[in-house]
C-alpha cells in the first residue's frame, strides 16, 4: 500500500500524534479507505493495515522528530534590542529634591530609554525597559504598557519597567504634580515631555521586537562597596546620614545576552544604591552613578547595550556623595564590578520564561485625628501625609487601610528567579526575600513598575525617620506587618511560577 504523508512549512507532518488524524482528507490513499464506500474488510485485513501504518509513523516519526527537526533547546533564546535618547531638550524642572528652585541648566550627560525582549524556546516573551529617570506614577505606566499592548500585544506582566531613580533627570507626570513648587509654564513643559516619551518608549520596544536573533543568556554575581547605609542614628533620632554599621546589599546582579558568535549583546546589571550622588545643588541633566556606569560598558564593550537595574535601595545613599566626580567615579567602579563579574564563571540561564503580575493590598496604619494633629506638626515627611489624611477626615471620608501595589516575578526554568518589587524599597528586603525565597538563583530589584512612596520594614518602623513616610502620592504610612504580606505573596508566585522556595523562612 502506498502512504502519502504531507509537511507542514516547518517540516512536520500534518497528522496527529494521537494516531486518529492519520491522514488529512484530501490526500491519496488506497481506494477502498478513500472512497467513503470501504468494502468490507476482515479484521485480521484490518490489523495488517494498523500494524503497517504504525510502522510507518514509527518510520517517520524517528526519522521526523529524532533526525530531522532538532528538540526545542530552553538554552536557546530570541532576543532583540532597542534604544532611544530621552534626554528633555528644553529647561525641564528635575526630579527628586523638593527644594529646586528652577529648571534644569545643560546637559551633563545623556538620558536613555533601553529595551530588552526576550522569547524563550516556547516563544513566550517578555520585555524589560530600563529608564533614567526617577519613576512613573500608576497613570504614566498604565499610558505606557497600554501602547506597547496596542503595538506588540504583550500583556501587562510581560512588561518589566526598571528605574534607574536618577535625581538629576526630568519630572515625569501626566497630570498635576505634587512634591514640587511648579507654575504652570513649567507643568506644560512636564506634561509634553511625558506624552513624548511615553510614545518614544514605545518606539524602542518596537525596535526590539523587529529584530530577535538567537543568543544565549548567563548570569553571575558580583561585588561593589560605594551603597552606604544612610540611616544614621543622632541623639535626635534617625536622620539622612552615613551608618556604615547598617545594612546595605553590595551584590551586583548580571544578566548577560551573548550572540550565537560568543559576542556579548546586552547586559542588565544591578545595584541596590539610590542614585543620588548628585544633590539637590545640581542642576544639569544626568543619569547619575547608573547612566556613568552603563555609558563606560558601552564604551568599553563597543556594541554593546548595558541596562542598569535598581535593587532594594530605599535607605541607601552613595558614599562619598555630593560631586559630580563621585558620581564618575561611583559609575567606573560599578562598572569594573560588572566587567570582573562578564570575565568570571557565568552560569547558563534557560527557559522557560514564566512571569507573574499582580496587585498585592499593603496594609497601612491605624490613627485617629488626635494621632494626626500631632503628626502634622512633626518634620516634613510625615506632617504631608498626615495632613493628606486629616483633609479626607474633615471631608468626612473614610481613611484608606491599605494600598494597592504591584509586584512582579519572572522565572528562567529552574536557573534564575527575578523578583521586581515597585517603589522604594528599603535593604531589609533583601535580607527578608532572600531567607523567603531561598539564597540561590535569587535577583531582588526593586523600583520597578510604579513609584508612590518607601516601602519600610518592621525595623526601620520601629527605629523611625525619613524611610517611614510611606506614600508620598497619596494618604497612608505602611504598617509594619507589610513585609510579611509581600515576602508570603512574592514567595506564592514565585513557587507558582516553578521557583523550588525552602519550606521554613525566617524575618
Ligand atoms: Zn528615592
Amino acid at each position: 500500500m502506498m502512504v502519502v504523508v504531507r509537511f507542514s512549512s516547518q517540516g512536520r507532518p500534518v497528522w496527529g500524534a494521537d494516531g486518529k488524524k492519520l491522514l488529512p482528507a484530501g490526500d491519496r490513499l488506497p481506494q477502498r479507505l478513500a472512497d467513503g464506500h470501504p468494502q468490507p474488510v476482515t479484521s485480521r485485513q484490518a490489523r495488517a493495515i494498523l500494524a503497517t501504518l504504525v510502522f510507518f509513523w514509527g518510520i517517520f516519526s524517528w526519522q521526523i522528530y529524532g533526525q530531522q527537526v532538532p528538540k526545542a533547546d530552553p538554552a536557546v533564546w530570541k532576543v532583540g534590542l532597542g534604544r532611544v535618547d530621552i534626554t528633555p531638550t528644553e529647561p525641564i524642572w528635575l526630579a527628586g529634591y523638593a527644594a529646586r528652585n528652577k529648571p534644569s541648566e545643560g546637559v551633563l550627560a545623556p538620558l536613555f530609554a533601553k529595551a530588552l525582549l526576550l522569547e524563550d524556546f516556547e516563544g513566550n516573551r517578555g520585555l524589560i525597559l530600563t529608564l533614567d529617570l526617577i519613576g512613573f506614577r500608576e497613570n504614566v505606566t498604565e499610558e505606557l504598557t497600554r501602547l506597547i499592548h496596542e503595538r506588540l500585544g504583550l500583556k501587562r506582566e510581560q512588561v518589566l519597567i526598571c528605574f534607574s531613580h536618577t535625581h538629576t533627570g526630568p519630572v515625569v507626570s501626566l497630570g498635576p504634580v505634587s512634591g514640587y513648587t511648579i507654575d504652570d509654564p513649567n507643568r506644560a513643559v512636564i506634561e509634553a515631555y511625558t506624552r513624548e516619551l511615553i510614545v518614544k518608549i514605545a518606539d524602542a520596544a518596537q525596535a526590539a521586537a523587529a529584530n530577535l536573533w538567537p543568543a544565549s543568556i548567563r548570569w553571575g554575581t558580583g561585588v561593589c562597596s560605594f551603597a552606604m547605609n544612610r540611616r544614621e542614628f543622632t541623639d535626635r533620632g534617625v536622620r539622612i546620614g552615613v551608618n556604615p554599621r547598617g545594612y546595605v546589599d553590595r551584590s551586583v546582579p548580571v544578566l548577560r545576552v551573548m550572540a550565537e558568535d560568543g559576542t556579548t549583546g546586552a547586559i542588565l546589571f544591578g545595584y541596590a544604591c539610590h542614585n543620588t550622588t548628585l544633590t539637590g545643588q545640581h542642576y544639569q541633566i544626568s543619569g547619575d552613578y547608573a547612566g556613568f556606569a552603563q555609558m563606560e560598558l558601552e564604551e568599553v564593550l563597543p556594541g554593546l547595550q548595558a541596562m542598569f537595574v535598581t535593587g532594594c535601595a530605599g535607605d541607601v545613599n552613595p558614599y562619598p556623595r555630593g560631586e559630580v566626580e563621585h558620581a564618575r567615579q561611583h559609575g567606573a567602579s560599578l562598572a569594573a564590578a560588572v566587567r570582573e563579574v562578564l570575565n568570571g564563571d557565568m552560569q547558563p540561564v534557560r527557559g522557560p520564561l514564566k512571569v507573574a503580575y499582580e496587585r498585592i493590598d499593603l496594609p497601612l496604619q491605624k490613627f485617629d485625628q488626635e494621632q494626626l494633629q500631632a503628626m502634622a506638626k512633626g518634620p516634613d515627611y510625615v506632617a504631608g501625609n498626615a495632613r493628606r489624611m486629616l483633609e479626607l477626615l474633615q471631608k468626612g471620608e473614610v481613611l484608606p487601610t491599605s494600598f494597592a501595589a504591584p509586584f512582579a516575578v519572572w522565572q528562567f526554568g529552574a536557573d534564575l528567579t527575578l523578583v521586581a518589587l515597585p517603589a522604594e524599597v528599603v535593604s531589609d528586603y533583601a535580607i527578608l526575600l532572600d531567607s523567603a525565597l531561598g539564597h540561590l538563583r535569587l535577583w531582588i530589584a526593586a523600583y520597578c513598575n510604579e513609584m508612590f512612596g518607601y516601602i519600610p520594614s518592621a525595623k526601620v518602623l520601629a527605629e523611625g525617620g525619613y524611610e517611614c513616610r510611606g506614600v508620598y502620592i497619596g494618604p497612608g504610612f505602611f504598617a509594619p506587618e507589610t513585609e510579611e504580606v509581600i515576602a508570603a505573596k512574592v514567595r506564592d508566585l514565585a513557587a507558582k511560577l516553578g521557583r523550588e522556595v525552602p519550606t521554613s523562612w525566617h524575618r
